[in-house]
């Protein structure tokens, strides 16, 4: 099977009946951007820049940050990358930053990411102007963690815009182009669409923590693992309204959590609408063997009744018919 893998590396992943599916990776570290040439994956969907932050003994300074994220660019070439700013507190607690993290009785809707960011803002600042400098010349993403409304979003955008105007007030050397998005990973965000889709140039939907606020089960805890089932219409359903509003406003979207990187759910997620996914290096191979074996035209139309029934046993339905039609 690994073999087979490799031999479609060069493969492009376009479904029997002819779409072209985004099949981009996760990373975080500087080591991770060989994936890209490992799997042949377009891009960098989700690049986690606490990473570095979690690795180091102090806060990373602003040049160590640019450093960096020009190696990634460096290495990415014209395949494009989404730098996620940081997202850290939750479970990803600093430790040169403890003793205010630990003041969170429940971590994982606590001070985190952006709230975290947006107001001890001299991180991000920090952060904005590591990222401008490294993309100077190029395009840039940014993608900002855990917004639950748009004020938040464009709070965030405002941020890096100062830092721009900043940077080319001193006649240094700005990207071609920003771009701006965000991860669709809180629900409440979902109900504020309307005005959120005509501010951003993207979105992506982060699953890992969307289920885990969908149904108010922690996504580390074993003893809950049953009730964070993917394979839901709840989160299937929740995840096609979304779809269906960004195609109306031609806003590109993408699934960035584990989820995409799950052969049968990434199915799924391409039979309610879903066309980019960026997932775990190691599940490139997988996916895209999926992908090259669906008729995605077969699928969608498989994948209305079982929304629409009463919750039951999505998981076998969807295993049998990949079966049953040799995906
Ligand atoms: C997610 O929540 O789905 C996600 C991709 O972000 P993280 O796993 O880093 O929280
Ligand atoms: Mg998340």
């Amino acid at each position: 099977r690994r073999a087979a893998f490799q031999a479609q590396r060069g493969a492009a992943p376009v479904t029997r009946d002819g779409t072209r599916i985004a099949l981009m990776v996760n990373a975080g570290l500087r080591d991770d951007v060989s994936a890209l040439d490992v799997t042949g994956a377009d891009g960098i969907g989700l690049f986690r820049t606490e990473f570095q932050f979690l690795v180091s003994a102090t806060l990373p300074q602003r040049e160590r940050q640019q450093r960096l994220y020009r190696e990634v660019l460096d290495a990415a070439g014209d395949r494009p990358v989404i730098f996620r700013t940081v997202d850290i507190g939750g479970d990803k607690a600093l430790p040169y930053m403890r003793d205010e993290q630990m003041e969170d009785e429940n971590p994982a809707m606590g001070w985190r990411a952006i709230r975290l960011a947006l107001e001890r803002d001299g991180l991000m600042k920090a952060q904005a102007r590591a990222l401008l400098g490294a993309a100077a010349g190029r395009t840039l993403s940014v993608m900002f963690p855990m917004i639950s409304e748009p004020w938040e979003f464009d709070q965030a955008k405002a941020l890096f815009e100062a830092q721009r105007a900043w940077i080319e007030a001193r006649g240094k050397p700005l990207p071609r182009e920003v771009r701006y998005g965000t991860m669709l990973e809180v629900p409440a965000l979902a109900e504020c669409l309307d005005t959120l889709l005509p501010r951003v140039d993207f979105l992506s939907i982060g699953t890992n923590d969307l289920t885990q606020f969908l149904f108010a089960a922690d996504r580390a805890n074993p003893k809950l693992a049953e009730r964070y089932d993917w394979l839901s219409p709840a989160i299937l359903r929740f995840i096609r309204r979304v779809v269906v509003a960004c195609d109306a406003a031609d806003v590109p979207v993408a699934v960035c959590g584990e989820m995409g990187g799950r052969t049968i759910e990434a199915m799924a997620l391409l039979a309610i609408g879903i066309e980019r996914l960026s997932i775990t290096p190691a599940a490139v191979g997988p996916v895209k063997a999926m992908v090259r074996s669906l008729d995605l035209g077969a699928a969608r139309a498989m994948m209305g009744p079982l929304l629409d029934a009463p919750p039951g046993a999505m998981r076998q339905a969807l295993t049998a018919w990949a079966q049953d039609n040799g995906v």
